[in-house]
């Protein structure tokens, strides 16, 4: 299972949270991220991510093409609605492809637990999907 985390700037504590209260889990996956989400992560957790480009630079659009490519299971994003981004169209993109694709998809930190434990589940040896 390969997950892809990524979060703007005022949701990153958010994220730092997520994944530590999901460490044990996310330790048993490959871990795709956008360049900055990522370098906290890694400071905050140790975890081992792979680091894109930060997000405003096209990092998003490489997670993208990492779903294109089958590569990616399911993508955690956590947005923030209240702040415009320059690059909100890689945003939007990132979104749509992952529709596309039938890719799981968080955008909050309510709904990323879901996607978190379907991917698990999915990970299980009897998983019939
Ligand atoms: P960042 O990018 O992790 O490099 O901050 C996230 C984003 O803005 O999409």
């Amino acid at each position: 299972m390969r997950i892809a985390l990524i979060a703007h700037d005022e949701k990153k504590p958010d994220m730092i949270d997520f994944v530590r209260g999901r460490l044990g889990d996310l330790e048993a996956m490959e871990i795709t991220t956008t360049g900055t989400t990522g370098k906290r992560i890694q400071e905050a957790t140790g975890l081992d991510v792979d680091r894109k480009e930060s997000g405003p630079i096209g990092g998003d659009m490489q997670i993208g093409a990492e779903i294109v490519d089958g590569d990616c299971d399911g993508v955690v994003f956590l947005r923030d609605p209240l702040t415009a981004q320059p690059h909100e169209p890689d945003i939007t993109a990132l979104l749509r492809i992952c529709d596309v694709h039938d890719v799981p998809l968080a955008t909050n930190l309510a709904s990323a637990d879901a996607v978190l434990d379907e991917l698990v589940r999915q990970s299980e040896p009897d998983s019939q999907r």
